[in-house]
């Protein structure tokens, strides 16, 4: 007798994957196939509360009507002309996002890992034509346990083994200090050749690490005296995730440099931007810098979209709302499980908890329960899950992901 060994739909796209793509990524066992809003369906049907929102990208919920709408029209126009000419789009959005966060210039980008080079080189050039800077001498300082994208020279700064090891050799020019330090901070900026600081507002990937309140403020405060650039890497906190617009606001500090990226065409397609005031950004000339789809059209049109949506919908006040009634709510869960919840942390809807790996079972092994009971999320160096729903949750949702946690929690050991 010969036994067939039946397999599942989802066992065969993961199949699939594992064979014919690259595994640069290790995702959790679940083939999503379609979404609306806060949740998601695998290929069997079952749904999910989707708890990760594609690292925040997905900030308006899954396939927002008025994003698919913008889509649709847009790209039944016009998608691409490349900035060998001018498009109808790009001009009306750069009025719109320099209007919205209060900037003269924008640099349109894709993905944030661009946006980021685009802001480090940018970095430069106003360090050599502007400050002063001897030639290739500027300094770009970044924080232990940053995260800004996955490029060579943006890998230079890492201090993630993992995210480096045999890919140098690295681009020099970057000073790395302790985050969450204003004193470390005081002490580089000694160093006259020092052009930016580099920053997240809380690091997400990290495992969603909020400084002490004020560090933002006293950092920008620094960085003014020193005639030092102070740049926000805002892709993940920006956009509403961290219950203000942009996390900078709640310590009322205005980057040099905002970097926006994820949220910004709300999971519809890579669209990140630079801004900055005319002194910096105006320091780029043509045919220094570019980018074949920066600022296409269809990006213009959903970033336009996806920002009117992120005022209209109040998403900035849900999140700072929803993540207090969350983080109350997960924290009686860890008084209840203390020897598995060892803390609950984060900013509006970009939070995290760190679990105790006991008995062999690890954050991990918690997610695929997780999943199991109709919740998504990833876990991030072994020990900590994010919890970041996309904005458009409802109170009601927040409950029941609540449970749904708890009943998990509970059953984990
Ligand atoms: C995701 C992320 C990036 C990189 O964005 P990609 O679109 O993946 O290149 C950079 N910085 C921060 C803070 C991020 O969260």
């Amino acid at each position: 007798m010969t036994a067939t060994k039946k397999i599942t739909r989802s066992q065969r796209f993961i199949k699939l994957e594992k064979k014919y793509g690259a595994h640069n990524y290790e995702p959790i066992p679940v083939v999503l196939d379609r979404g609306e809003g806060v949740y998601v369906w695998d290929v069997e049907g079952k749904k999910y509360y989707d708890f990760l929102a594609a690292y925040s990208a997905v900030a308006h919920g899954h396939c927002h009507p008025g994003l698919v709408e913008t889509l649709i029209s847009q790209s039944r126009k016009l998608t691409l002309t490349s900035r060998a000419f001018y498009n109808s789009k790009l001009g009306e959005y750069e009025k719109f996002i320099t209007g919205f966060f209060g900037y003269d210039k924008m640099l349109p980008a894709n993905t944030g890992a661009e946006g980021v080079e685009s802001a480090l080189k940018l970095c430069r050039k106003w360090a050599y034509e502007v400050k002063g800077v001897p030639k290739n001498q500027a300094k770009i300082i970044t924080c232990e346990n940053n995260f800004h994208g996955r490029t060579i020279s943006i890998i230079s700064s890492s201090t993630d083994p993992v995210a480096k090891n045999n890919f140098g050799p690295f681009t020099p020019g970057f000073v790395v200090i302790p985050y969450n330090d204003i004193n470390a901070l005081k002490e580089v900026l000694k160093d006259k050749t020092i052009s930016g600081f580099l920053v997240e507002p809380v690091q997400a990937e990290a495992g969603v690490i909020v400084p002490d309140s004020g560090y933002l403020a006293a950092c920008y405060d620094l960085c003014k005296k020193n005639n030092v650039l102070f740049i926000a890497d805002e892709i993940q906190t920006g956009l509403g995730r961290c219950g203000y617009i942009l996390a900078c606001d709640e310590e009322e500090v205005r980057p040099d440099i905002l970097i926006l990226g994820k949220a910004l065409a709300g999971g519809m397609m890579p669209v990140s931007a630079v801004l900055a005031d005319d002194e910096i950004m105006m320091a780029l000339k043509p045919g220094q810098h570019g980018s074949t789809y920066g600022g296409n059209p269809l990006a213009c049109a959903l970033a336009m979209t996806a920002l009117q949506i992120i005022r209209d919908e109040k998403l900035p006040e849900n999140s700072y709302r929803l993540g207090n009634i969350l983080r109350i709510e997960i924290e009686k869960i860890r008084k209840e499980y203390p020897e598995t919840i060892l803390s609950v942390r984060g900013k509006g809807l970009l939070n995290a908890i760190v679990i105790r790996n006991q008995a062999g079972k690890t954050a991990w092994d918690l997610c695929m329960d997780f999943k199991n009971n109709g919740l998504l999320a990833k876990p991030t160096h072994g020990d900590k899950i994010r919890f970041a729903p996309p904005l458009v949750i409802t109170e009601e949702q927040i409950i029941e992901c609540v449970e749904i946690i708890r009943k998990t929690v509970r059953n984990f050991n």
